[in-house]
């Protein structure tokens, strides 16, 4: 490899987070949400690492479901035991549903669930089910609040009146919560109100909680809960709170591939954006925004470089950053800890991950953890280790 940039992926600290969130779920079934593969870890191997701990799989559209089939998750439907017995061939939630009819013929083969939020994907489902004499895998998302998808609950009897033939015992009703990473309860304790007291006077199975959910509130692990985000060791809450400590998964590591010293007064990068207030050594990491750093980081978006956080400076190019590390040498010069070592060519930088938290650079940069893993992307290359 000639590039030192790599994303290393943990997939111990994966299972260490899936057993951290395993201790709050109780009896629910646990789904892994494996979407945007698996948040930018790599769903392949994600999945391979969870599948015998999990209940089932959820992913965003119908590609991802096959991609993840082929490639990990084979669907051996020769028979029911098959089905019910091998880890592979646990079932895949196509949270999105169907984007169009001819979706449902096209993953017959694959053992999926299709989640139900508009009318016409109910009547193409039944069409579908009716041509194939096959049985209704499906799951009834409702609107409680979200306002993104799903029908509003005072469609629930109408649902069950006019398609019958889509309700058996596969059935669950899902909703999904707004806020229930929030400092403020009180949105999402409404949500999940409203949804159990329709609810109420039947008995189908629920599945609420994301992995926000999962984590606080009581009321929303129901029969399933999906977890995603909290897997892969990024909190969804805010920095400050600490409801729960997980592992880093992704560590988004590079080199210093070039060092110089700077005059005061010089600026740094495209659009000479950074001034250097005082004569400056800048190092150069080969790593932005064709990687899926954030163009938009700000100077002062920290990375790790030899046990100490070092800023950001000037803009992100396409194959580049630049870090001020001036202070790294003003602390080894004046020999205050033998952790102090200046930095050389050659020197790792880390942008986030078991050093620097990921919704720490997240906040500097004015977006989520989430957003971050997704978008690093295919041009950097996934090591994946077990610590
Ligand atoms: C992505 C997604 C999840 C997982 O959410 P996390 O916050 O990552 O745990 C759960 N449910 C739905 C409907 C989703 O789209």
């Amino acid at each position: 490899m000639t590039r030192p940039s790599q994303a290393i992926i943990n997939l111990s600290a994966v299972n260490r987070n899936f057993d951290k969130l395993s201790a709050l779920a109780g009896n629910s079934k646990r789904i892994a949400v494996v979407k945007a593969d698996a948040y930018g870890n790599g769903a392949v191997a994600i999945a391979n690492t969870i599948k015998d701990r999990v209940d089932m799989f959820a992913v965003a559209f119908l590609d991802e479901a096959i991609a993840l089939r082929e490639n990990a998750l084979s669907a051996d439907t020769s028979s029911e035991d098959a089905l019910n017995s091998h880890a592979s061939t646990k079932p895949i939630l196509i949270l999105q549903g169907a984007h169009e009819a001819a979706d449902y013929a096209a993953g017959a083969a694959h053992n999926l669930i299709w989640v139900m939020h508009s009318e016409w994907q109910l009547a193409a489902y039944r069409a579908h089910i009716q041509q194939h004499s096959c049985q209704a895998r499906a799951w009834f998302k409702f609107d409680t609040g979200m306002h993104r998808l799903g029908f509003s609950p005072s469609y629930l009897d109408t649902l069950l009146l006019d398609y019958p033939e889509l309700i058996n015992e596969h059935s669950v009703m899902m909703t999904h919560l707004a806020c229930a990473d929030e400092p403020n309860q009180g949105h999402a304790v409404a949500q999940i109100d409203r949804f159990l007291e329709i609810l109420q006077q039947h008995n189908f199975p629920v599945c609420i909680a994301n992995s926000a959910g999962n984590i606080r509130f009581q009321q929303a692990r129901q029969d399933y809960v999906r977890l995603g985000i909290a897997l892969y060791g990024s909190s969804p809450f805010n920095l400050a709170d600490q409801s729960i400590q997980l592992d880093p998964v992704m560590s988004l590591n590079s080199k210093i591939i070039a060092l110089r010293s700077i005059p005061k007064g010089d600026c740094v990068g495209y659009g000479a954006t950074w001034r250097a207030p005082q004569d400056s050594v800048i190092a150069t990491v080969p790593i932005g925004y064709a990687d899926g750093y954030p163009r938009h980081a700000p100077t002062g978006t920290p990375a790790w470089c030899n046990g100490q956080l070092v800023p950001l400076v000037g803009r992100v190019s396409m194959d580049m950053l630049t870090f001020d590390v001036t202070a790294l040498l003003k602390h080894s010069s004046a020999k205050a800890a033998g952790e102090f070592e200046p930095p050389q060519i050659g020197h790792a930088i880390q942008l986030w991950g078991d050093k620097l938290p990921i919704n720490q650079v997240a906040e500097h940069i004015g977006t989520i953890g989430y957003e971050l893993m997704t978008r690093i992307s295919k041009r950097v290359p996934r090591l994946y280790i077990k610590d």
